[in-house]
């Protein structure tokens, strides 16, 4: 029963808390002991707002605004009407939900109230929350930094949230899901159980080395077990650039001699004017960038000056800004007009960018930059005289004008997008930050450490910092500016 108990009754009875390892993380300095409440949904006019609170007066919040007799059952919808607790004024008919703590998204009592949208509604309902003794606005972030305080969330599990809330792509939501259901958490805890194995192994030896109870080949079990995470945190390391792009965006250059119709492509992978179209030589002189969602991958697409000599000062700085916005391409466009292609421009497009991409291209593997060579202008080719001449390396034939091609070059770049994002559907976690890189570096070289190590003491104590750094990957002692630049990606409410 709500009725009768005193403020701190309720509070007493509705709020069971565990203190956690965590506590200290948070912006309180134990176990936040206030009450928050935000706006969760978005701002503005709209069919429903969600406000929630979390904290130990929770409970009273919703009592005072419901004047509900019992505890509502927990997670299940009820319609109440909602009254401002000083004045008794009806502010809302609402849908109330009721999450007793632990089991709610930041482990507190929670409280949420799905209000009608319209502005006057959520902030006379605001209002009424924050005339309850004990409540107070929530900060950015604030809700899910408490979740991460009481162990709700591992912080690769928040970094996952932070994502999936600023996702605009297919790949990019399936990735940071991935990332919120835990995945790289849950590698990076069978990573540090093999640690401790490995750790606990050295450490009996070092007790009991001259024992005859000790099993044996202890030692080498733990090298055994060490190497095999060094394998496997190299080719996590290998692909950690891709991780990054899929979060930030790939870099996709379009690059050719002038008028061969890359301001014309730019325009409709993009679907917007992004670039100057003309048949005058020349007109791109800046790098043009623009967003865009390619085959659900995050892009940032850029236009460039056509390649060619002798020009004016102006453009021959365009020309320089085009080959260095080059250099940081993971995928490049390379356009030729199909119908021009003896010309000397698109012959030295061929020699001085193409030849050397597709050299480095074949001697690396396929790691390096990749290239996608297009013919534009198809639609200028009479249907008896092929553009190809069979020395080109492979390429696709296109046309902006008429759209011939476009499904093959979507293909092409969606396939080519996987292979430098990762593919967020199938394959393992990706490191998606620098701070992911960082510790698994600072891991690898730890263990590193562990193999030159002269003595066994030497030797865990290199396991025991290998340990902290995948205990750092996933939030344990991580100091107060790590989490404060994570949760600044939060906005209130969350
Ligand atoms: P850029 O200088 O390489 O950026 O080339 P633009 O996109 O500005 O195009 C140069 C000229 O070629 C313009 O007059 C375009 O209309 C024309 N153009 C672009 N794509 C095609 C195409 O597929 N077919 C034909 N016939 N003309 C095209």
């Amino acid at each position: 029963m709500w009725r009768g108990l005193s403020a701190l009754a309720i509070q007493a009875a509705w709020a069971p808390h565990r203190l956690c390892a965590r506590c200290s993380t948070g912006g309180e300095s134990l176990i936040p002991r206030s009450t928050i409440f935000a706006l969760s949904s978005g701002q503005g006019r709209c069919a429903i707002s969600v406000i929630r609170t979390s904290g130990p007066a929770s409970g009273l919040a919703l009592r005072s605004l419901t004047a509900l007799q019992e505890p509502p059952p927990a997670r299940k919808a009820c319609l109440r009407l909602l009254r401002h607790p000083c004045s008794g004024e009806p502010l809302d008919r609402s849908l109330v939900l009721w999450f007793p703590g632990p089991q709610s998204f930041t482990g507190e009592d929670c409280v949420e109230l799905h209000v009608h949208g319209g502005p006057a509604v959520v902030s006379g309902v605001l209002q009424a929350l924050g005339s309850v003794p004990g409540l107070r606005p929530a900060e950015a972030g604030e809700f899910t930094r408490r979740a991460f305080a009481h162990g709700k969330l591992s912080l690769t599990e928040v970094e996952g949230l932070a994502d999936l809330i600023h996702a605009e792509t297919e790949a990019q939501r399936r990735q940071a899901l991935r990332q919120l259901d835990g995945e790289l958490s849950q590698l990076c805890q069978g990573w540090a159980k093999t640690l401790t194995k490995a750790l606990a192994h050295v450490e009996a030896y070092i007790d009991f080395g001259e024992d005859d109870n000790l099993e044996e080949g202890v030692l080498e079990q733990a090298d055994r077990d060490v190497r095999a995470l060094e394998v496997a945190l190299c080719s996590h390391l290998r692909d950690a650039r891709r991780g990054q792009r899929l979060r930030s965006g790939a870099n996709v250059v379009v690059t050719g001699p002038p008028n061969a119709g890359k301001s014309s492509l730019v325009n409709l992978l993009s679907q917007k004017p992004v670039s100057i179209v003309s048949p005058e030589p020349g007109t791109t002189r800046d790098v043009l960038e623009t967003p865009v969602d390619l085959a659900g991958f995050p892009v940032l697409l850029s236009d460039t000056a056509g390649l060619r000599e002798g020009v004016g000062a102006v453009e021959q700085e365009g020309v320089r800004r085009a080959r260095h916005r080059l250099e940081q391409a993971d995928i490049i466009l390379g356009v030729l007009d199909a119908s021009d292609l003896s010309s000397s421009s698109s012959c030295s497009f061929l020699d001085t960018v193409v030849a050397p991409l597709v050299e480095q291209s074949n001697n690396s593997g396929g790691s390096g930059q990749r290239l996608l060579l297009l013919l534009n202008k198809s639609d200028l080719l009479s249907a008896n005289a092929p553009a190809c001449n069979t020395a080109l390396p492979p390429h696709l034939l296109l046309s902006c004008h008429t759209g011939a091609g476009m499904d093959g070059l979507l293909q092409a770049l969606k396939t080519e997008l996987a292979a430098v994002c990762g593919d967020p559907s199938t394959g393992p976690p990706l490191l998606t930050r620098a701070r992911h890189q960082y510790h698994l570096q600072g891991c690898l070289d730890a263990l590193g450490h562990y193999r030159m190590a002269t003595d066994l003491a030497l030797a865990a104590e290199a396991l025991r910092q290998a340990r902290r750094q995948l205990s750092h990957l996933t939030g344990g002692g991580g100091t107060e500016e790590i989490l404060d630049l994570i949760f600044q990606d939060f906005c209130v409410g969350k």
